[in-house]
């Protein structure tokens, strides 16, 4: 950050979210520069190795403002932070402040590296951490210390005044202090406690985990998130290993495939009953063009 500047790689929409729970939801989306994380297979790639080191613009909130006012021109209620991994920026909360009170619901994915407060004020959060194909490797302390800290949001007092009291089965529980750390346990872990049937905690924050799956160790992977975090919605998506196929038909074809394999063994899996398969929409329809 510079001030309250943010480095923002695109702006763009109204488009849809071709990804997670919020999969079709017509929404705006700002791309953050800058990641920690260097996936093998990251389909934003020029947002964190340099090769999009031009294209950054420091964006004060009120110009990102302007920006999704000229393009999205009063047809959208919905914006959606995307990186790199915005979580890096740790005052965004102005942002989004002034994104609510223009009345817009705010989404971020991210991989869950890092915490950051402002997490309790988005309204879609997913978190996706990465797959051993990635290259990449979860520290599961930070993981379960932020599913743990998004049950224990507290109802802010406007929320409060406007929906009521939330009950307790309204409410993401306190969880049980985490033993351990490794990923083999599957028990006791930060999320596994105060289920809620559509991950919302009290404030209202919609919670979910998604992973992406290129072959059987990430399914294994899958599943130990899974089991993990057992009370939070969760989503598995095909990976998209062909980055830079231009042929959109080509592209097309390789990711029915992938989906209709990644069904298959998720149908015959005992571990993993309440999830949902999705592919990745966007590349069905647009392939792998930026900014849509
Ligand atoms: S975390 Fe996301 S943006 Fe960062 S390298 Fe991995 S896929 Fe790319």
């Amino acid at each position: 950050m510079k001030g309250d500047r943010f480095p923002v790689l695109e702006i763009f929409g109204p488009t849809i979210q071709g990804e997670g729970m919020v999969i079709g939801r017509k929404t705006m989306f700002i791309r953050t520069a800058g990641c920690d994380y260097s996936c093998s297979w990251c389909d934003s790639a020029f947002t964190w190795d340099g090769s999009g080191k031009e294209d950054i613009r420091w964006m004060a909130p009120e110009k990102i403002l302007e920006e999704l006012d000229r393009l999205g021109a009063g047809t959208f209620d919905h914006v959606t932070l995307s990186g790199g991994n915005p979580a890096l920026l740790g005052g965004l909360g102005k942002l989004i402040d002034s994104l609510h009170a223009r009345g817009w619901s705010v989404a971020l994915e991210t991989q869950g590296s890092r915490w950051q407060d402002w997490f309790a004020a988005i309204d879609d959060l997913t978190l996706s951490p990465k797959p051993p194909s990635s290259g990449m490797e979860t520290d599961w302390r930070v993981l379960d210390a932020i599913v743990g800290k998004l049950r224990e949001v507290p109802l802010s007092e406007e929320r409060h005044r406007k929906d009521g009291p939330a009950g307790e089965e309204h409410s993401f529980r306190k969880p049980a202090a985490r033993q351990g750390g490794t990923a083999g346990e599957n028990t006791v872990a930060a999320g596994s406690r105060g289920r809620l049937p559509d991950g919302r905690n009290a404030r209202g924050t919609s919670v979910s985990l998604k992973v992406v799956v290129m072959d059987d160790a990430d399914l294994a992977y899958a599943r130990t998130v899974h089991l993990r975090y057992p009370g939070v919605p969760f989503f598995l998506q095909p990976g998209n290993p062909d980055v830079a196929e231009e042929d959109q038909g080509r592209l097309l074809h390789g990711l029915l495939g992938r989906y209709e394999w990644l069904v298959g063994c998720v149908m015959e899996d005992r571990s993993m009953r309440n999830v949902r398969v999705l592919p990745q929409l966007h590349t069905w329809l647009w392939g792998n063009r930026r900014g849509v």
